[in-house]
């Protein structure tokens, strides 16, 4: 027979052990509901960009880390046309490249999770400041069972990623990160293509719709100007009737490239409807503008266009601007624009007027 202090021992071994467990599956049961909170995050981002800042800034924030950057492999530059128009390409944070060879050393076998101590000389290309940095844990981001990047979490705590620690919760985020950035950048070039003019590889009316909102909230909130021009072929008519519809297909191709040539990469350039074209300068006065137009209504006149069939044609444009200046009620958005598309229109309409092959400025 055990004496009943042998059983009271026992006991109160069981009791430690019990509430050591109960410890367990409440940090556990903690850790999955802030994990599938993370998950739910990255899976709810609208778009490429906030699933892109959620995976850096809100992880960061969520893991509570130093720091997180993100690599991804994009070789054809795609992804980084897709984030043009959007502050997220300028991100440090987001490291993107044409190959992960020679990046960090672990990306010849990352399948898992990778937790070790931090090593500027392996992992400086991967993060975006070594500063302080003394712990990482490197999560694959895979595509069709091919590693396309990393999801790098970087702590100030040596012991916060080892070898040691469990990474089945940092694995699944993993596979969901992956799948999210699969879906937003299909996501994203499928909107690119609705936004596109097939002829001319252009944006076409409706991008410029919805970067002229973009452009004017911009203008409104840093007190800048905005410059829309709007270019009318002359008598392409024309052009069209002598020649035919494709000639006239072909004008309109090299007409952009032109135009293209001589346009900054910040300006908007779109297709608004048939041999018309708008061109939006960010933070830029009329003068300005005039002198782009001058320069564009050059470039046009200067030389004659070849033809597929043979022989060329001489073509001319004629353009007008308008210049937002930001003021007191701006509140509506798409008025606003409309109403400065119209001015550019009128400003057309007196070049049209006055003869053509010629740029004018709405009067002050
Ligand atoms: P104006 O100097 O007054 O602008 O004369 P215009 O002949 O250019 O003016 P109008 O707007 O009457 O004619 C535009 C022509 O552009 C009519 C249309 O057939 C042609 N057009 C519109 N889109 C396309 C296109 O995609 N390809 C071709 N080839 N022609 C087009
Ligand atoms: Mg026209
Ligand atoms: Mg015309």
């Amino acid at each position: 027979m055990q004496s009943a202090e042998k059983l009271e021992a026992k006991f109160k071994a069981a009791e430690r052990q019990l509430e050591a467990l109960t410890e367990q599956v409440r940090q556990n049961d903690e850790k999955f509901r802030s994990s599938q909170s993370r998950e739910l995050r990255l899976l709810q981002a609208p778009d490429l960009d906030k699933l892109l800042h959620e995976m850096t800034e809100g992880l960061r924030d969520s893991f509570d880390l130093r720091s997180v950057s993100v690599v991804l492999r994009d070789p054809g530059h795609d992804i980084r046309h897709l984030l043009l128009a959007t502050d997220v390409d300028r991100d440090p944070k987001l490291v993107l490249v044409d190959t992960l060879t020679g990046l960090a050393p672990q990306y010849i076998a990352l399948r898992r999770p990778w937790l070790g101590p931090f090593a500027a000389c392996d992992h400086s290309m991967i993060v975006a400041s070594t500063a302080g940095v003394a712990s990482i844990a490197m999560i694959p981001l895979r595509c069709r069972d091919e590693l396309i990047g990393s999801i790098n979490l970087c702590s100030a705590d040596v012991n916060r990623f080892t070898a040691q620690h469990a990474s089945d919760f940092l694995a699944r985020l993993g596979v969901i990160a992956s799948f999210c950035i699969e879906n937003a950048v299909n996501r994203a070039r499928l909107r690119r293509s609705g936004f596109t003019d097939v002829l001319t590889g252009w944006h076409n009316r409706r991008y410029l719709q919805a970067r002229m909102k973009e452009e004017l909230a911009r203008a409104c909130r840093d007190g800048s100007q905005l410059v829309c021009m709007m270019l009318d072929v002359d008598h392409f008519k024309r052009v069209n009737d002598t020649w035919g519809h494709s000639a006239g297909d072909s004008v309109l191709r090299e007409l952009a490239q032109r135009i293209d040539a001589e346009v900054r990469a910040s300006d908007v350039a779109a297709r608004f409807g048939g041999e018309e074209f708008v061109i939006l300068l960010p933070d830029t006065r009329s003068a300005d503008g005039q002198h782009l137009a001058e320069r564009i209504r050059n470039a046009v006149a200067a030389a004659p266009f070849g033809l597929p069939e043979g022989g060329d044609v001489n073509v001319t444009v004629s353009i007008g601007i308008a210049e937002f200046r930001p003021g007191a009620g701006d509140t509506d958005l798409k008025s606003l624009g409309d109403a400065l598309i119209a001015r550019a229109d009128v400003a057309l309409y007196g070049a049209k007027a006055a003869g053509r092959d010629r740029v004018v400025v709405e009067a002050a």
